[in-house]
Formats: C-alpha cells, sequence, structure tokens
C-alpha cells in the first residue's frame, strides 16, 4: 500500500485520497504552475490510524523516503543546523472543512536552525518571528495548550514597548518573546519544547489526524453531511515566507466575487505576514490591488495565474497565495463556495462563456441553493435607516435578538427565540453558535474572513467587516458610530444582500425569484432572476420525471401550477370534513341508523363536490389525484377529556353519546387502527360518498366545458382484497354518474404503497390499480417502526449525534431500506402491469436527494408542497443529466 504521494504524482481526481488540498497542490503542480515541492500523506493512512491509535507501521519509512527526494530537490534539511529545510503540516479532507482541523507552520525550527535560518535570509527578526510562530502553533494544536497563555504573553511583550502588534516588535524582543512561549511549554507539558525536527514533524503529524475528531469538525460534518468515517489526508510542504520583509506577504483570492459571481478578481492581501493571519481577521488586510503597486510582476503573474485557474477548471476558484521578497508561490486552490445567486449566474456566464455546457450547468447549482433564492427579502420601503452598512458576504435576511458569543446564541436559539450573533470577527470556535444564529455580523473581516466563508458555506445571512461598529463582547453589547448602543437581546435585522444593518424587525416581501415564479416579475427583471429562468428551462428540458403538488385547495392548486407543477399529485380530503363540517362527520359517526347515516352523508356530499370543482378548474387539463379519507375518524371528534367535563357538568343526551363514541373508537395505536382503506371498508356508504363527489364534480366540469383528470387513490392498502372490494364499489358509483350525466370519465383508480406488505405484493396489487403512489412517510414509519410524531423529539438527536444515520430517514429517503423496498414494488408492479404509472407523495417528493433517488428507480413523478415545486423540478433535471 502506497500511503504518499508527492506533488509530481498526484492530480486533482484523487481528491478521495490526497483530500481537496493535497490533489489540487498536485494538479496546479503538474499545470506548471509555481508550488513549493511537497508530498501528501493518504486519508487511507488516516483511517488506519483513527481505527488503531497508531500510524500505520509503514507510513514512517515514507515519509523519510518522500523527506530525503524534498531535501534532495531543495537541497537543504529539514531543521539542519546550516542550511535548515521548513515545512508546513496541513490538514485536508476531501471535501473542504474550512478552519475545521489543523495546520502547523514553520516545522523544522529548532535551537540551532533558527540561526542558521537568520544567517542564510540575513533577516534574524524574521528567523525569530517564525519561530515563536511555530512554537505558538505547535503548542497549541500538537500540544493542546490553551490559545490564550501565548495571547496574553505576546500582548505583554508589545504593550512595554509602545508596539501596536507583534509587526512592530524587534529581533531582540522576538527572541525574547520565543524562549517565553518555550517556557509556556515547559511549565504547561513538563517537557522541553521538541528539538529534534523529525519528532516535530511526526507530532504534528499525528496532531492533524486527530483534529479530524475535533469538536469543531464534526459538528461541521454533522451540518455538512460529510461522513465521518473518511478521515484527512496531510499535505507537508516547503515552506515560503509572507513575514520576510516588506516585498514579502500572504493572500487569498477569488477568480470572481463568490457573494454575487460577478466576473473580475476580488482578493485580500496581508503584506508582511504568514498564512494564517488573513484568515483569521487579526489583522487588516488590504485590497489584492495594493499588491500591484508593492510587488507589480508578483500580481501580473498571479493574474495570469488565476485566469489560467479558471479556465482549467471552468469555474470559480479561490486561491491561497504566499510572495516570498517578491516571488509568487501558489500555496492552495479550489473550486469555491460561493452563494446560491452567485453559484446560478456563474453557471449560465460560463455557459454562454462556451466553457462548460447544459448539463453541467445544471450540475453547477442545487436545489438547495434555489430554494435559498427563494426566502424573503427585506422591504426597502420599510426599513429604517441602517445603524451601519458592511461586507454582504453571505445574503439573505435575517431577524433575531442580538447575542455576543456563542454559548448564549445556543442557548436561547434552543429555547426557541431566534438569534443574531455578533462578534468582532469569528473564529471556527463559534461554529455552534453560528449553525444556532439566523445570521452573522461582524465588525471585522473581508469577504474572505471566517465568518463569510463559513456563513456562504452553510447558506447563512452574515454582514462582515461593519467597521463603523464597536463590539463589546465582555459587556455583551455594540456600539455605532452614532454612539446608539445595542444590548444583548435588541432586536437586529441584517440584510447579507446589500450589507446593511438596522435595529428592530424589518419586515420582509417575497423574493425576486419568488416573484418571477408567481409571475408578478418579468424573466429578465434582473441579472439573477435571468439566470434562473434559463435554468429552469434547461431542468425542464432535461428531466424525466414530473413534479406534482400535494395541494387541496384552489388556490394551493393555482399556486402550484404557477409554480410549474404538471398535476396534484396528493389531494388530502380531510380538510374538507373540518371546520364547521365536523358536526356533520359527528353525525356520520353517531348514527344508529342506515337512514340517520345516509342523511349525513347526504348533506357531506354537495360540500365535498364543491371542493373538488374549484380544484379539476384550476389543475383544468392536468391530473388531479384524490385520496379518500385517511386519518382515523376520532381526529374529527372532540377530545375526550375536554368531552368528559363537559358530560359531567350538564348531561346532554347528544354529549353522552359522543362520549360514548369517543371511547369506542379510542385506540392505543391510532396510526396503525382503523384508518385509510379500513375506515372505507367498515363504514358503509363513506367512500361511495367521496367517489360520487369526484365523479360528480368532473361531469359538472365537463359540462362546462372543462378538462378534468381525476384519479381516486386509496390509502393505507395492505393486501389486494381491500383494493378490489373498494374499487368494485367505486366503479359502480362512477358508471352510475356517467350513466346519469351521459359522460364517458375514465377515472383511474389506484392506490398507495405505504405499508411494507402492500410492497411485498405489489404484483398482486397492480392487477387491480391503474397507478401506485408511494406514501413514503407511512412507509418510513412502517419499514423502521418509528413514529414520526415522537422519536423525532425524543432520540433522533441522540441517533445522529452517533452516526446511526446521518440525516432523518424522514427528511432524506433511506435509499438501503426503504427505498430498496420502492425498488422492488415498483418493478414488480410494472413487470404485473406495463401501463402502470407510479409516482411518490408525501415529504421526500420535494428533497433533492431523495428525487434524485426516485428518478433512479424510474418513478413517473414526484408530488411535494407547491413552494417546493421549483426546487423539485431543478432537482428532476439535474438527476437526468
Ligand atoms: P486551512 O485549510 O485552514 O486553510 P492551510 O493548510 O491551508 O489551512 O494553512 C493555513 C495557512 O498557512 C494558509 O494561509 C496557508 O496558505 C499557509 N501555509 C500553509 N503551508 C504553507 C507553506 N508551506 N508556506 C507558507 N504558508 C503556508
Ligand atoms: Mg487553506
Ligand atoms: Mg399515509
Amino acid at each position: 500500500m502506497t500511503y504518499v504521494y508527492d506533488f509530481t504524482e498526484g492530480h486533482r481526481g484523487l481528491a478521495r485520497l490526497l483530500g481537496g488540498k493535497g490533489a489540487n497542490l498536485a494538479e496546479m503542480t503538474r499545470l506548471g504552475l509555481p508550488v513549493p515541492p511537497g508530498f501528501t500523506i493518504t486519508t487511507e493512512a488516516c483511517r488506519a490510524y483513527l481505527r488503531t491509535g497508531t500510524p500505520p507501521p509503514a507510513l514512517h519509512d515514507e515519509v523519510s523516503a518522500h523527506l530525503a527526494a524534498l531535501e534532495r530537490r531543495t537541497g537543504r534539511r529539514l531543521g539542519d543546523g546550516t542550511n535548515p529545510l521548513l515545512v508546513s503540516v496541513r490538514s485536508g479532507a476531501e471535501r473542504s472543512m474550512p478552519g475545521m482541523m489543523d495546520t502547523v507552520l514553520n516545522i523544522g525550527l529548532t535551537d540551532t536552525s533558527v540561526h542558521a535560518l537568520a544567517a542564510r535570509s540575513g533577516d534574524e527578526r524574521f528567523a525569530w518571528d517564525s519561530y515563536r510562530r511555530l512554537i505558538q502553533m505547535f503548542g497549541e494544536t500538537v500540544l493542546g495548550i490553551d490559545a490564550a497563555a501565548f495571547e496574553e504573553r505576546l500582548a505583554h511583550a508589545a504593550r512595554p514597548t509602545g508596539a501596536n502588534d507583534e509587526t512592530e516588535l524587534t529581533a531582540g524582543q522576538l527572541e525574547r518573546l520565543t524562549g517565553a512561549f518555550k517556557d509556556i511549554v515547559r511549565e504547561r507539558t513538563g517537557r522541553p519544547f521538541p528539538q529534534d525536527p523529525r519528532e516535530q514533524l511526526d507530532l504534528a503529524i499525528r496532531a492533524v489526524f486527530d483534529s479530524w475528531n475535533g469538536e469543531r469538525a464534526r459538528l461541521y460534518r454533522r451540518r455538512e453531511r460529510i461522513p465521518h468515517h473518511l478521515g484527512t489526508a496531510v499535505t507537508i510542504c516547503t515552506m515560503v515566507f509572507g513575514n520576510l520583509g516588506p516585498d514579502s506577504g500572504t493572500g487569498v483570492a477569488f477568480t470572481r466575487d463568490p457573494a454575487t459571481g460577478r466576473q473580475g478578481v476580488y482578493g485580500d492581501y496581508l503584506p508582511g505576514a504568514q498564512g494564517e493571519d488573513v484568515v483569521a481577521g487579526r489583522r487588516n488586510t488590504v485590497p489584492l490591488t495594493e499588491l500591484a503597486r508593492r510587488g507589480p510582476r508578483a500580481h501580473a503573474e498571479l493574474l495570469r495565474i488565476m485566469e489560467t485557474l479558471e479556465n482549467h477548471y471552468r469555474d470559480l476558484c479561490d486561491i491561497e497565495f504566499t510572495v516570498e521578497r517578491g516571488t509568487l508561490w501558489m500555496l492552495q486552490t479550489r473550486v469555491g463556495k460561493r452563494t446560491a445567486a452567485a453559484a446560478f449566474r456563474i453557471a449560465v456566464q460560463l455557459l454562454d462563456q462556451g466553457l462548460i455546457d447544459e448539463a453541467e450547468a445544471l450540475r453547477r447549482v442545487t436545489g438547495e441553493q434555489l430554494a435559498q433564492l427563494m426566502f424573503p427579502r427585506f422591504d426597502a420601503g420599510a426599513a429604517p435607516a441602517p445603524l451601519a452598512t458592511g461586507i454582504a458576504a453571505s445574503p439573505g435576511a435575517a431577524v433575531g435578538a442580538a447575542v455576543f458569543d456563542p454559548a448564549t446564541a445556543v442557548a436561547r436559539a434552543a429555547a426557541g427565540e431566534r438569534v443574531v450573533l455578533v462578534r468582532r470577527e469569528t473564529t471556527p470556535d463559534d461554529l455552534d453558535g453560528m449553525i444556532a444564529a439566523e445570521g452573522i455580523l461582524t465588525a471585522r473581516g473581508g469577504k474572505t474572513s471566517h465568518a463569510a466563508v463559513v456563513a456562504r458555506g452553510m447558506g447563512k445571512t452574515c454582514v462582515c467587516g461593519a467597521e463603523e461598529l464597536t463590539v463589546d463582547v465582555a459587556a455583551r453589547q455594540l456600539t455605532t458610530a452614532e454612539g446608539t448602543v445595542i444590548r444583548e437581546g435588541d432586536i437586529l435585522s441584517l440584510d447579507g444582500t446589500t450589507g446593511r444593518v438596522h435595529r428592530g424587525e424589518v419586515p420582509v416581501v417575497p423574493s425576486a425569484v419568488v416573484e418571477y415564479f408567481e409571475g408578478t416579475a418579468l424573466a429578465d427583471a434582473d441579472e439573477l432572476v435571468a439566470a434562473v429562468h434559463r435554468i429552469m428551462g434547461l431542468a425542464d428540458a432535461a428531466r424525466r420525471l414530473d413534479v406534482r403538488a400535494n395541494a387541496d385547495t384552489a388556490e394551493d392548486a393555482a399556486r402550484a401550477r404557477r409554480f410549474g407543477a404538471n398535476g396534484i399529485g396528493l389531494c388530502r380530503t380531510e380538510h374538507m370534513f373540518l371546520g364547521e363540517r365536523r358536526e356533520l362527520v359527528e353525525r356520520l359517526i353517531l348514527a344508529g341508523t342506515d337512514r340517520e347515516r345516509h342523511a349525513a352523508l347526504a348533506a357531506l356530499l354537495p360540500l365535498q363536490r364543491a371542493g373538488f370543482t374549484d380544484l379539476f378548474a384550476a389543475m383544468d387539463g392536468l391530473p388531479v389525484t384524490v385520496r379518500l379519507l385517511d386519518p382515523p375518524l376520532h381526529e374529527f371528534l372532540p377530545d375526550l377529556t375536554e368531552l368528559s367535563v363537559r358530560v359531567a357538568l350538564d348531561r346532554r343526551d347528544e354529549d353522552v353519546r359522543l362520549l360514548a363514541a369517543v371511547r369506542r373508537l379510542h385506540e392505543q395505536n391510532p396510526m396503525l387502527g382503523l384508518r385509510g382503506v379500513r375506515l372505507g371498508l367498515v363504514v358503509p356508504g363513506l367512500f361511495a360518498m367521496q367517489v360520487r363527489a369526484v365523479a360528480e364534480a368532473a361531469a359538472q366540469r365537463r359540462a362546462a366545458g372543462g378538462d378534468p383528470r381525476p384519479e381516486i387513490m386509496i390509502p393505507l392498502v395492505g393486501t389486494v382484497r381491500e383494493l378490489e372490494i373498494v374499487r368494485e364499489d367505486a366503479e359502480a358509483v362512477v358508471t352510475e354518474v356517467e350513466e346519469a350525466h351521459g359522460v364517458r370519465l375514465g377515472i383511474p383508480l389506484g392506490t398507495m404503497i405505504e405499508l411494507p406488505r402492500a410492497a411485498l405484493t405489489a404484483g398482486q396489487i397492480a392487477e387491480h390499480a391503474d397507478f401506485f403512489s408511494f406514501g413514503t412517510n407511512d412507509l418510513t414509519q412502517t419499514v423502521w417502526g418509528f413514529s414520526r410524531d415522537d422519536v423525532e423529539a425524543s432520540f433522533f438527536a441522540a441517533y445522529l449525534e452517533k452516526g446511526i444515520f446521518g440525516v432523518s430517514p424522514f427528511e432524506t429517503i433511506d435509499a438501503d431500506g426503504v427505498g430498496a423496498l420502492v425498488r422492488t414494488a415498483a418493478a414488480a408492479g410494472r413487470a404485473a402491469r406495463e401501463d402502470l404509472k407510479l409516482g411518490v407523495c408525501g415529504e421526500h417528493g420535494g428533497d433533492p436527494e431523495s428525487v434524485r433517488f426516485f428518478h433512479t428507480v424510474g418513478l413517473d413523478y414526484v408530488s411535494c408542497s407547491p413552494f417546493r415545486i421549483p426546487v423539485a423540478r431543478l432537482e428532476a433535471g439535474r438527476a437526468a443529466t
């Protein structure tokens, strides 16, 4: 087994093995870009380490061999007393986890090699600055020493000299600081800072492995649904120095604006600094154009390289670079994270530039991103003057109580409150607070700061670098330039699209994208809407799945239609029994004689019919699947306790009878009780009335010149016999209505597949069904034996925590279990009846990952709530490319 790859041996296709960072460093090396030489230890080695607690035995020798080659190539030796090689030891997983794991710079510096570095570079200050950085980073990440111990010492060193920060310390001061740092290490660990360079290297490698399981990393993976078993690669890279005087520096850049997608280079540069300083936001960066002034040659080369990278990756790239005495070095690149709006714009721009084709353009955006673009935005007319305007780092409209630390954010959010996390700048330790908050506001840092990068990745609203604000975390308050004070708990509104921060709750209006879907904004309203329009066109052309709506009112149906629905996949009829109609249902349940029951049903019939007529009108020409009554009857009856009290107070005859009925219908486990088709079979006339209402409504619409396309669906069938009996009755009713109105309605009759037994006997059931609609909510409940109403609150959190599943099976279909049943039932159904129509209704129909699954299974349609229809259309198109 090979555990180590030189940069010259890898390429970007090896991200799984080399991590994104290692793979892309290899790719840039192959492209001939200036990358400091190095090598990468595979994720495989990390997985072996995580399994056994020790690095795989072969790793040591492989590292030695690659290190020797690196030393030959650079003509230096690791930590050598005359010509030292220094390296960084960097984490890098397959999917980027910005700042969540550890990296150690300047490995190889010791009490002797520091002098060699000073002599070789002719810069003592630089040598001591690098050494103190090593001890600091190594101390924190490898030895687990509290960061504050070093920070305090650093501040202490700067203060008496009048220096503002460490950049103004002299060589002598830095040398003394290094000594102080070494003392901290000895005090805290009981051992001196390791002077053997190879020991430093090996310990750092282990620490990077371990950082895969750090608390932040685990939290981030849960949130991003990254599996916990993948492990990180470790990249060892020859050091280059941005802290080597004024013609040196370090920076981060994007090939386009990651917030808007607009073309043009965007970046931050920090002269006289090493990498970490930029992202940490501890020191203020200058725009990239500043590099043009200070190092025109390096700047020009950087622009050339960025163009090369964009064309090569055919996408927005972000990069890390360092300039050492005027020479440019590339330290990282990856296809950059971007906002949802930028994703759509960039996909269309690249398509127009001919860099990608239509299928690729579809792959470049996601349903989740589209959903984000459909969130409401602030009503500009109703917003008060902003308190401050920062950098619009990640869009959205967030409203919440100001909180100033992550723990308070988590606590208040857990109590159901909406919060906005306010920090001077964020660090990876703020992650749980960022997740809990509606939005994030920082006073420092640019578009490349930690807050901006992480918020964009999460799709969370963020305004950063609002420099007019003074954030006082200890006092839990912020102060504006005008002196307004906002305290913990005061409401703030953050506009991540404009960067404005308002006091109080600003009202929201629909997003431009929703207005476009509603037809109230034109497709060329703005660049973003035009891009969405274009992509939706591509998705609709590509998709094989129809997308229907779950809708049971004419209003919902009309919206669904505007949003592009191909019909209704689930019309629940129970709402037609609620409200004032409850009384009629009570009468039906209490009916003692056939006459009473007929009377109750006859009263319900016209109400149902009117509901269907409206629905068929709204969906004229498109299929409308009506599900016959599904929930247990007691749901329509008064609550047992309430009723008992009422009866105890005044023994009204009706209430006494009602109470008896409630007691009679009471079930321990109603979800597995008298409901669905079982109701149709034991309550005479109920389903017949509903079928009649559907058929008569259709006949009426026909007479009025409409084109109604009803389909009748029987819920909760477990055996074909149930379906046969109900079907026979229903057909008789439809025929009767057809004859009475002199029309041929041809209403398809199908069933839901939502019980394991139905799925297992799908072949038999298909003989008597015109269509199947997979009810994946109930199917998930019954396959797992989970009660959806209970488990999410009781133990799902623990299951997610333990990695038993990465996401609730009620949210994304469990492809291996529930999905396998869907797959076999679909195949068995089609084998029995070639023209069997297959669909899915239930929450999964609007979930991106599930939509892909249903596509691969070969269903005809998914059905979801009206608002999710564009998302499902897009995902169905993506699945088909
Ligand atoms: P992260 O994944 O958190 O960005 P990196 O491994 O990229 O961690 O390293 C952290 C910082 O150190 C980055 O700014 C990077 O550019 C810088 N860096 C890493 N390796 C080197 C090196 N060999 N020479 C100079 N700077 C480096
Ligand atoms: Mg990096
Ligand atoms: Mg169901």
